[in-house]
């Protein structure tokens, strides 16, 4: 069996005395669009980050591309090809579209702007306007060109659809799953757990930070005791 791209072990984060994640444990399989779907507040940004290098977990370990990089910051995360989109978007308001996908791949020769061009057109047409001046969607999309231009091999997303209107949601999942047929390897993170679910090829069930199910995304939707407990408020 080919080793995950990406394996958390036992991981726990706290903030001071509020532990936030409790020994969550799962692997994202190398080419695979692996899921971590839960509430408001279950962990899972504080997963993502603790995984991105962002913050430090208070235990356990993660292994990404073979290597141990639980103490490995951000910076050198990416380089080695594992990159986050971050909740929010976190664009530069300020800079134009073009700016911000150049800072997206500071450490590369940007060779896969015009990729990201050809895959957004939007972001082509206004690539000298400033980035504030573009939509939700549209900012969503320029935060994960922002990625894709980094050269990504794992990919993390923290809740993309969040704040979105369902068309738009339909596009942005569209793009991920396009961008794991084209061979990155993805963890997304969500509060819309349907849509999630769907698009996974497994997913995990976060509640109050513990893993509390996991199974392919289409076996999780389809229990109704599952759907029940912790996706029952979620929008379709
Ligand atoms: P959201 O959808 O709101 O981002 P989430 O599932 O991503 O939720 P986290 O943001 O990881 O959840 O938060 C998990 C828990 O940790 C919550 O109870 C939250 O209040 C707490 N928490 C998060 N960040 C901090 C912080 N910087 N200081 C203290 N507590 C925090």
């Amino acid at each position: 069996m080919t080793e995950p791209i990406l394996s958390v072990r036992g991981l726990s984060v706290s903030y001071g005395r509020v532990q936030a994640v409790r020994d969550v444990t799962f692997d994202v399989p190398r080419g695979g669009l692996v899921t971590l779907v839960g509430a408001n507040g279950a962990g899972k940004s504080s997963i993502i980050n603790a995984i991105s290098g962002v913050l430090r977990p208070s235990a356990g370990t993660v292994r990404f591309n073979g290597a141990d990089t639980t103490r490995t910051p951000a910076h050198t995360l990416v380089r080695k090809g594992l990159v986050q989109v971050p909740e929010g978007r976190q664009i530069l308001a300020t800079l134009t579209i073009e700016e911000n996908l150049q800072l997206g791949a500071w450490h590369t020769d940007g060779s896969r702007t015009a990729e990201v061009y050809e895959r957004f057109p939007v972001l082509a047409d206004r690539r000298t306007l400033l980035a504030g001046s573009l939509s939700g969607g549209e900012q969503q999309m320029l935060a994960i060109g922002r990625a894709l231009v980094a050269e990504p091999s794992l990919m993390l997303l923290d809740e993309p659809s969040m704040g979105l209107a369902p068309r738009v949601v339909d596009e942005v999942f569209a793009v991920i799953e396009a961008i794991r047929a084209s061979g990155t390897s993805v963890l997304l993170v969500e509060q819309n757990a349907r849509r999630a679910l769907r698009a996974a090829d497994y997913g995990y069930v976060l509640s109050s930070g513990e893993l509390v199910q996991s199974g392919p995304g289409d076996e999780l939707l389809a229990d109704e005791g599952i759907v029940a407990a912790y996706l029952g408020l979620e929008r379709d």
